[in-house]
């Protein structure tokens, strides 16, 4: 069986529940088109160009190897996918996971296997064996003006906090050092079941974002909070960061400043007062980091507008920042909106904002140059050791570069001391002495690429 995975990592997480259960059922996985029996494609259909995106991997697996099944959140536009590659095997949407399971079934009788038990508890993953996506959720109650996630996913619907954590006990066990929570809303986590509340080591604890971050923290491995939103509950999460049981941490997709803006994108706590409460959250824990997401070119954006996000920015300080140029998806309210914002005017607003928030990166990474950090060992290879400082998630953000291996391996925790930084890097040394015990996982070992 071959599969290709796109998207964000929530549909990284579907992909490897679908893979998990294929596995148990003794399919093999494979790692080219041409040995696979068929191709599951798990596509991403958030942006447009994401859509065009997956239709490129559908007529490459196509091409490639013939036999496709697709799934994933382009699969709601069947009519789309059947008009471009009418040859497909099935098309199931996103989180079907009986559905597009079964169509394997169809396409490549299930084989016997007398082993089903040798799947590993912790399931399959596509992340290297020291990290791993926790989702907490599917689904989201909010109507942002230009994400139809909502309607491709369904509302929020939180997993009990005791499931959750029996996940994440079997990741620790399995030689797991850091969790990376995701969902679409974290800090909504347990609002849809009313927080009730769900067995765990023997007591009944509330689903409820921060009895989760408590659980989590107690585990003693690096717990890094995604998709949270500034509601006024996110405070309590704060002193856990500062007391070193969560990642001083934050993900919070902003998307932009001006409240104008906010209010026609519909964003969730778009009426917060968000720079006050980014100072209330780094008076409780100074070591906080924010990264963040914004969409520039949003229709009815004035140069005013622009200028407040640039100053907000200034002011706020972020570690981390993404930036999109807007673009209509289709059914999104948005696309109703007046005062379409011209191409290049979107693209010159991009780039202004990437050097404006590389200035403010590159003073905060040389502020930590002397200091002594923690870091996690992510790659090693011929050049040296790449590894992640606690403000770093892997994948989206920055790096600490050290030189030669010293004997580590992926996974280790060890203090380092930062003697260079440039935009986005840190590079520094082993300080002390060498990897801390790992509590309570095993060695890892090399990264099994994701399979795209
Ligand atoms: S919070 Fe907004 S952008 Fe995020 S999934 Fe929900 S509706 Fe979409």
């Amino acid at each position: 069986m071959g599969f290709v995975s796109l998207g964000c990592p929530k549909a990284l997480v579907d992909s490897e529940r679908i893979i998990t259960r294929l596995r148990a059922e003794g399919y093999e996985l494979s790692a080219s088109y041409e040995d696979a029996d068929a191709v599951v494609v798990n596509t991403c259909g958030f942006l447009d160009s994401a859509k065009e995106e997956s239709l490129a991997a559908i007529g490459e697996a196509l091409r490639e190897n013939g036999r496709v099944i697709v799934t994933g959140c382009l699969g709601i536009e069947q009519e789309r996918i059947r008009a471009a590659h009418p040859q497909v095997l099935a098309i199931t949407g996103p989180h079907q996971y009986e559905a597009v399971v079964a169509e394997v079934h169809k396409a490549l009788p299930r084989p016997h296997d007398p082993f089903l038990d040798l799947v590993p508890p912790q399931g399959i993953r596509l992340t290297p064996r020291h990290y791993a996506y926790v989702k907490i959720s599917e689904g989201c109650n909010n109507k942002c003006s230009f994400c139809i996630i909502p309607n491709l996913r369904g509302r929020l619907a939180s997993r009990p906090l005791g499931d959750v954590m029996r996940e994440a006990e079997r990741l620790v066990a399995a030689g797991v050092q850091e969790l990376l929570v995701i969902s679409q809303d974290t800090s909504a986590y347990g609002l849809d079941l009313g927080y009730a509340k769900s067995a765990w080591r023997g007591e009944e604890r509330e689903t409820r974002f921060l009895a989760l971050a408590e659980a989590l923290g107690s585990l003693g491995v690096w717990v890094r909070l995604h998709y949270v939103y500034p509601y006024p509950h996110v405070d309590q999460v704060l002193p856990l960061m500062e007391d070193g049981r969560v990642l001083p941490y934050l993900d919070i997709p902003f998307q932009h400043a001006s409240p104008s803006i906010l209010k026609a994108m519909c964003r969730p706590a778009h009426g917060e007062k968000t720079l006050e409460r980014i100072a209330r959250w780094r008076e409780i824990c100074p070591e906080l980091a924010i990264r963040s997401t914004f969409i520039v070119g949003f229709p009815g954006e004035t140069e005013e507008d622009f200028a407040e996000l640039l100053a907000w920015l200034s002011e706020a300080k972020l570690a981390r920042v993404g930036c999109f140029k807007y673009e209509d998806v289709a059914g999104a309210a948005a696309n109703a909106l007046t005062g379409q914002v011209p191409a290049e005017v979107k693209a010159e607003r991009h780039d202004r904002l990437m050097r404006h928030q590389q200035a403010i990166s590159a003073e905060l990474l040389a502020s930590r140059v002397g200091k002594t950090i923690e870091v996690m060992v992510d790659r090693i290879d011929d050049e040296g050791v790449a590894a992640r400082s606690h403000w770093d998630a892997p994948e989206i953000d920055g790096n600490v570069y050290l030189d030669g291996n010293a004997g580590l391996v992926l996974g280790d925790r060890l203090e380092v001391l930062v003697e260079d930084a440039d935009e986005y890097d840190l590079y520094a040394r082993p300080a002390g002495a060498g990897p801390k015990p790992r509590k309570p996982g095993r060695a890892a070992k090399a990264p099994l690429a994701p399979s795209h």
